[in-house]
């Protein structure tokens, strides 16, 4: 394997399902640069894994996506087929949310315990899908910090620029940070 014309999609597919050899692995490592195929042939594997039919644009972990659905909407889903709603809108306000607090809370999670991060000062949350119980994501922050919205892709510059195969739906208005519109109907139901 001298160059990534080398790279089969049963590799990449090896990979993903952490079965690849050793040798293959650092292969894969040592290759000057990434190509845009690989990109295409990692996206096909996962969507064959995948048990539902919608469109992956990206991977965001490892059992959450963003994809296009049935009504041309770009969402976050979960592997389990969970929707999280509007993929420009933090997906962690749609999990079931755990938050410890206490330092006997922290220590389940945390050894040893110097490593613990300190109560008062800063609390764990954990982020779950609702309906399948994944754990997505897990954050330590200051008590009242906003949840950390990880990362707003900026999916139309990245098949432009990087790949080279523009989406369809291509539009300014993607590449933007709507979670206010979650938090601001959470607010008109209290008022
Ligand atoms: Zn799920």
């Amino acid at each position: 394997m001298t160059d990534d014309s080398g790279i089969s999609k049963e590799l990449i597919a090896q990979l993903i399902a952490g079965q690849i050899d050793d040798d293959n692995a650092t292969r894969l490592q040592r290759l000057p640069r990434k190509d845009k195929d690989r990109f295409f042939k990692y996206i096909e594997v996962l969507q064959q894994r995948a048990p539902w039919p919608e469109q992956i644009l990206l991977r965001l972990g490892d059992k959450l996506f963003v994809v296009r659905n049935a009504r041309n909407e770009r969402v976050v889903k979960c592997e389990c087929g969970k929707e999280f709603g509007d993929y420009r809108q933090n997906w962690k306000l749609a999990c079931r949310i755990r938050t410890r607090r206490t330092l006997p809370e922290m220590l389940e999670v945390y050894d040893p315990a110097p490593a613990c991060p300190e109560p008062g000062w800063q609390e764990i949350r954990e982020f779950f899908c609702p309906d399948c119980a994944t754990q997505h994501a897990v954050e330590v922050v200051a008590p009242g910090y906003p949840v950390v919205f990880e990362m707003l892709p900026d999916l139309d510059k990245f098949y432009r620029d990087y790949l080279d195969r523009p989406l369809p739906d291509e539009a300014p208005t993607w590449y933007a940070d709507h979670t206010e519109v979650v938090t601001r109907t959470w607010a008109s139901l209290v008022h």
